[in-house]
């Protein structure tokens, strides 16, 4: 493992981060766990791009077979596209009916930015401090958590602008009438943007923030006040969509809003690279009147084969219904334990998008980043595999694969009391 990492560290740049100070060399996966070369097992409390779990031989298979048929670029009239397209539009509210097929998450809301710019001749963008987009250079622009980033906050271009994080446990507005105040943030914004802007760009849960939840009422607020000034919403599901909230496919459905732009990517692929944008079509084809859009291998026979693949096993297997009851019992366990151990200040989230947020103050909330990091380490060794995550790393993130049993749910919760009680 050692070894590995000294040739790592020679190619691979730096800022590619891993995860723990000494890291296991990992080699294999099966549902929620991952395996060592030292033949120890790990329960993967952290994986939500392997949505349907690890080396799914469903997902293989499709894959496998593929690549011994086709694959090819998407200019090329094959089935596996239009099918898939097909089976992502039946699974969205109309009039959500025509897809874009990129590799990645970035790359998606990379595209929508395009899109939402290209149809409302705009381009100021408003989104939540603290969300994050991805890495490309629009997407990077309008990414402010702390932890990537510490001085993001005020380096943003003049279009970028950023409302407050609609956190009810530290943010600026914590009582009962907080989503009505976070939504007056916007409405200020947009009604400081000269020719209104042209999209509000937010995550329905807000995951690297750590699966804040952002309070009901906020996101209907915000979408009638954007679109009333003419701009566009944007919902990026690229962490939270497939499922993984439990009770609704699509996290922006916990809202009762419909976007005009939704992002997808990680699960989407179970880990082979696919995003995907989704909008109407008369927006779609106001944004192809103005020039040719083409991904190589977005859409590919391929990533087609597998996207469809994890579609199925996650209604086959029926994973999202194991979201909302194996989540349900995890907020419970934890909350359980929060009662316990001050440390933990917070539970955030819902289904298998959730946050254990850690704090040396119930008062002050001062982030117990440290310990976070020392308490993941430890968990480590007794075979979790947790990482942090929020502006101070101090959230314990809680988004394993959605095929993930009650009895590993409660081997994290005991192992976590364990730590928690013994000392890390
Ligand atoms: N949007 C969100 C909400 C994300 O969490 C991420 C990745 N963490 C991205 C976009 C970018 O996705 P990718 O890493 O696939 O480019």
């Amino acid at each position: 493992a050692e070894e590995l990492i000294a040739r790592r560290d020679a190619v691979v740049a730096r800022v590619q981060e891993h995860y723990f100070a000494h890291p296991p060399r990992i080699e294999r996966g099966w549902r929620h766990h991952l395996l060592d070369t030292s033949g120890m097992a790990y329960l993967d409390m952290v994986n939500n791009v392997a949505v349907v779990g690890h080396s799914h031989p469903r997902v293989t298979a499709a894959a496998s077979r593929q690549l011994g048929l086709l694959n090819t670029n998407s200019r090329f009239s094959y089935d596996g596209m239009v099918t898939y397209a097909e089976r992502i539009v039946e699974l969205l509210p109309e009039p959500l009916d025509t897809v874009f097929f990129v590799n990645s998450g970035s790359e998606a809301v990379d595209l929508a930015l395009r899109i939402v710019r290209s149809v409302t001749g705009r381009k100021d963008t408003i989104c939540l401090a603290g969300g994050y987009h991805g890495w490309s250079t629009a997407t990077d622009e309008i990414s402010t958590t702390l932890n990537d980033n510490p001085h993001s906050r005020g380096t943003r271009p003049p279009w970028v602008h950023l409302a407050p994080m609609p956190n009810l446990f530290r943010g600026e507005h914590r009582g009962a009438d907080a989503a009505d105040r976070y939504a007056d943030a916007v409405r200020s914004i947009v009604a400081q943007i000269p020719g209104g802007p042209a999209a509000f760009v937010a995550e329905p849960l807000s995951g690297n923030a750590g699966g804040v939840e952002i309070p009901p009422g906020y996101l209907p607020q915000v979408y009638e006040s954007v679109r009333a000034a003419g701009g566009l919403v944007v919902s990026d599901e690229v962490q939270v969509g497939y499922g993984r909230t439990g009770g609704d496919f699509w996290g922006f459905q916990m809202h009762g809003v419909v976007p005009d732009v939704v992002t997808m990517a990680k699960a989407a692929g179970n880990g082979h690279p696919i995003g995907f944008v989704v909008t109407r079509r008369e927006i779609a084809e106001q944004f192809s009147s103005q020039g040719s859009f083409f991904s190589s291998v977005g859409g590919s026979p391929v990533s087609s084969a597998v996207g469809v693949a994890v579609l199925d096993v996650l209604r086959d297997e029926g994973l999202q219904e194991n979201a909302a009851r194996i989540g349900a019992h995890l907020s419970t366990r934890l909350e359980a334990l929060r009662e316990r151990h001050s440390l933990i200040g917070c539970i955030h989230g819902r289904g298998l998008y959730q946050g254990v947020e850690l704090v040396r103050d119930p008062e002050t909330l001062e982030p117990a980043t440290e310990e976070a990091t020392a308490i993941c380490e430890r968990l480590r060794e007794l075979g979790v595999i947790e990482h942090a995550t929020g502006d101070y790393s101090n959230v314990l993130k809680v988004k394993p694969p959605l095929c993930i049993t009650r009895d590993s749910a409660d081997f994290f919760v005991d192992r976590l009391d364990e730590v928690l009680s013994a000392g890390w």
